[in-house]
Parts: structure tokens; sequence; C-alpha cells
């Protein structure tokens, strides 16, 4: 038999030697082929390994016509029949056979539920597993069970183990899905893994030796992808490392709300109901004080004057002082508010008797000098305007002397 490659007969070996059998110069450093090699070239949803040989940042690995292809980042040249180190990064092999193996875990778990695993990918964030099938992958019961039947097989701590069989050794070996092309076309014979008592399955991956090394699954969510459902998984010290934050975040929400754990979403919606409802208080004052403005400058000026004012208040403000003024037919106002933080003010404008032209001299009065901007029809206007606003209201009554004189 052919030798197997190093990282299925031992996933643990992250540091060994070996020999460069084959180099060539490639983009800025060179192209090996080594007598034996710890790196994975990826595959199956798994990315290939990252690390380094004989100190050399590794570009890239992958598998190129049954042999395995090294890139390496080196102004030094390295030649065949030189005995290079080969370190692969164990903090990322780890985390690719927790995620990996735990993949198979959920496939099988997802199985059992009618879904089947059309894809996988293994991204930063989260492992993503796309499935088809008779049941609803968004039904949060489903995936209750499914989460339940992996916690089940992780404490159970059931052996990871591979089995090299020929083509008509197959026969009568019940495989969750059938072999892929890629699975057959190897040289040698076909890689079954077999999870102990749970699920076996053509695949060339890197795994862990037991479940148990799997740890926690956390379930992240799902999204919509080509017509088909995406699951979105944190497993293995990922899905720790997010307990262990939501843990810590949870207490200190806990502590400012005085409430237990059970209680603290219920708290939070109640709380947020509150916020809008103060908001829509203030929204109501904000249009009484409006209102206020609008009957006092009506009683200082009568009907058929001219009003610019700063009222200093939202668009709420603006908008009950105008309500008020139109019930009036008043003739002309100007109001503008407070400004943002970006220091947009907002600006509102009536011109019951000006007609068109009145709001392009308006325009190229006031709006323009101050870079506002607006629009609307006659007679209301609107928009925000940028500048010091006992200015402002300086030039809109400018002109409106004009216009009058
Ligand atoms: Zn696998």
């Amino acid at each position: 038999m052919e030798e197997l490659p190093l990282y299925w007969t031992n996933p643990d070996l992250c540091e060994t030697d070996a020999v460069v059998v084959e180099s060539l110069p490639a983009g800025g450093g060179w192209s090996l082929v080594l007598d034996r090699t710890p790196f994975y070239p990826g595959g199956g949803g798994q990315p290939a390994d990252r690390g380094e040989i004989d100190g050399r940042p590794l570009i890239a690995v992958r598998k190129e016509n049954d042999r395995i292809i090294h890139e390496i980042s080196s102004k030094y040249p390295v030649t065949a029949g030189e005995v290079v180190c080969c370190s692969v990064d164990s903090d990322f092999r780890w985390d690719s056979r927790q995620q990996h193996t735990g993949q198979h875990l959920l496939s099988a778990a997802l199985a059992h539920e009618g879904l089947n695993t059309v894809s996988v990918h293994l991204g930063a964030d989260y492992i993503g597993i796309e499935v088809e099938g008779s049941a609803d992958a968004s039904d949060t019961q489903l995936i209750d069970r499914v989460l339940a039947a992996c916690d089940e097989w992780i404490i159970g701590n059931h052996a990871v183990y591979s089995r090299y069989l020929t083509p008509g050794e197959l026969d009568g070996v019940e495989l969750r899905r059938p072999l892929k092309a890629t699975d057959e076309s190897q040289s040698g014979p076909i890689r079954i893994v077999d999870i102990e008592g749970i699920d076996q399955i053509g695949c060339g991956g890197v795994h862990l030796d037991n479940t148990a090394s799997i740890g926690l699954i956390l379930f992240e969510g799902s999204e919509k992808l080509r017509g088909r459902i995406r699951l979105k998984w944190l497993i293995g010290d990922r899905a720790i490392k997010r307990a262990r934050l939501l843990s810590k975040e949870g207490k200190r929400l806990q502590t400012s709300l005085s409430c237990s754990p059970e209680e603290s979403t219920t708290r939070v919606e109640k709380l947020l109901e509150d916020v809008q409802s103060a908001r829509n208080s203030l929204k109501e004052a904000d249009r009484e004080i409006g209102r206020m403005l609008a009957e006092s400058w009506l009683r200082e000026t009568g009907r058929t004057g001219i009003i610019a004012k700063n009222i200093v208040g939202g668009r709420e403000r603006m908008e009950a002082v105008l309500e008020v003024l139109q019930t009036v037919d008043f003739s002309s106002v100007f109001l503008i508010g407070g400004a943002s933080e970006d220091g947009l003010i907002p600006w509102i404008l009536y011109m019951n008797d000006a007609g068109d032209n009145g709001f392009n001299s308006f325009r190229n009065t006031v709006l323009v000098p101050f870079s506002g901007k607006g629009g609307g029809r006659l007679p209301i206007w609107r928009g925000v305007i940028i500048g010091n606003p006992d200015k402002i209201i300086g030039v809109f009554k400018d002109m409106m002397k004009g216009s009058n004189s």
C-alpha cells in the first residue's frame, strides 16, 4: 500500500523533518514537493493548513495530480535533497479539526431529521452547513433536537477512526452519503471515516480522535442562500469562548437590571417599550410647545406678518408651529430648528402668497450661501442648512424686506 499522508495517520504531528524532492522558483519564493508532509492541502470544506518550512512562511499548500505542492516565501534558494523542518500552525490545525469533526456530528444529526448536507463552508467566524431535504431547517425545535443529539455524542466520547478500503471491500458498507467522484479518483484505497456507532462517510479531512474533544456546539442562526438554508454553528474552543463571553456579559446585564438570567430578556423588552413611550411623550410635549409658540406669535404680529424664528427644537415642534399658522392663512413663515450632531439645521418655509418665484429667490438668497438643501411644493418647503442661526434668519428677513419694497 502506498504510504498514507501524515495528516491522516498522525493529525497530532505538527513538527517534523522532510526531504525536498523537487524545488522550483515560483513568485517571490519556491514551490516544493517533499518526501512526506504533515500539511493538509485542503478539501471537503476544510481549509489547507498554515505554517512554516524552515522558518519561511508557507504561502499555499495544495494537491496537484496526487502530489502536494508547498509554496514558500524565501529569498534564498531551497534545493532538492535538502532536509527541511515542517512546522504546522498547531492552533489553526486544532480549530480546523474541531470544526470539521463537529460538522460530521452535526451532519449525522441533521440527516436523522431528514436534512442532507449539501455543502460546508468553514469561515473565520463560524462554520456554515448548507442543507436540503424534507424537514424545515428553520424549525427551532428541530435545531434543539440536533444539539441534544450532539451533546449526547460528545459526552459519550465516541472514537473517530479511519479505515482504508478497496472498492470491492466497500460492498455492504453503509455510508451517510454516496462516495463523491473525488473520493473514488484517489490513487490507492478509499478512506472511510467512522465515528463509532454514529456516522461513516468517505472523507479525506483531518479529524479529532474522539467526539469528547469537540467540547461544545452552539447554534448561531441561519440564512437563506441560493434557495437553500445555511445553518451556522460555533464548535469547540470557539463555542466555549463565545459561551464564556455571553455568560460574562449576561452577568453584567443581570446586575444592572437586578434580575435573574431568565427574566433579563423580558426586562429589556419592557425597558424598550418604556423608552418608546417616553419618546412619544417627548414628541407630544414638543408639539405642544410648538402650538403655544405659534399662538403667542399670532397675538404679537396679527395674521398678516412675516415670522422668521429659530425655534431651537426639532422637526416636531416646527411642524406644530406651521400647523397652527396654516389654519389662519398666515403670510410667510421661516423656521429653523436645533442643529444635529453633524451641524445640519432643519428648516421649514411656508409662503402663502409668493408663488414658485418665492422659493426660487429663497433658494438663491438663503440656501445657496449657507450650503442648504431641500425642496417641496407650494406653499411648503423643507430641508437642512448649515451656519449661524441668527445670520440665516437675518438674511431671510433682508430678502423679505427687499421683496416688499
Ligand atoms: Zn471528515
